[in-house]
């Protein structure tokens, strides 16, 4: 129920008419989003490029960069995978036990973790979107902040626009968040 609701959301707000949402609507999409992404193919076709882990420290994330043409803007999924925390937990991937081996700890580059994603038997997981603006790291409820749109509104559309693309789920709607 509440995913159908969230596409419907989406729907709304989609890619085709993002154009003419307003950045009110905008605003309160991302207010309700709790920063969760599921990674899917929508991801690679949105042009995301996969960066392994390097060593225990950083994790694996996908990451797409933007600009506004006077300010350099990313989007970066960080997967923060912990085989024990995913058993204890469940998170942040979705899955069922046999997600204590993360899927995508043999990939290095975008084409490895495509194919992984388009395994037949791969679970959409779920990853934590985060924001970066110019120099700063902001997570997605400092972007939906009302005195970073004022102060950004350019800035601000071009990330929304994105979020909503990648499918940036409504808290409600997340399977880590929702309950
Ligand atoms: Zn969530």
């Amino acid at each position: 129920m509440g995913a159908e609701e969230n596409m419907d959301i989406v729907a709304r707000i989609g890619r085709s008419d993002a154009g003419t949402s307003s950045t009110g609507a905008l605003a309160a999409h991302l207010a309700r989003a709790c920063g969760h992404v599921l990674v899917d193919a929508r991801v690679i076709r949105q042009g995301y490029r996969f960066h392994a882990e390097l060593g225990d420290e950083i994790p694996a994330f996908f990451n797409r960069r933007m600009s506004t043409g006077s300010t350099n803007l990313a989007v970066t999924l960080q997967a923060g995978f912990d085989p024990d925390a995913e058993i204890a937990a469940r998170g942040p991937f979705t899955g069922h036990s046999a997600w204590a081996v993360d899927p995508f700890s043999d990939c290095r580059s975008t084409a490895d973790a495509r194919e992984v994603i388009e395994a037949h038997d791969y679970h959409a997981s779920l990853w934590l979107a985060r924001i970066t603006v110019g120099m700063q790291m902001l997570d997605v409820h400092e972007v939906a902040d009302p005195l970073f749109i004022a102060r950004h509104p350019n800035e601000f559309r071009a990330i929304a626009e994105e979020l909503v693309s990648v499918g940036i789920l409504q808290a409600h709607a997340c399977p880590v968040c929702g309950d």
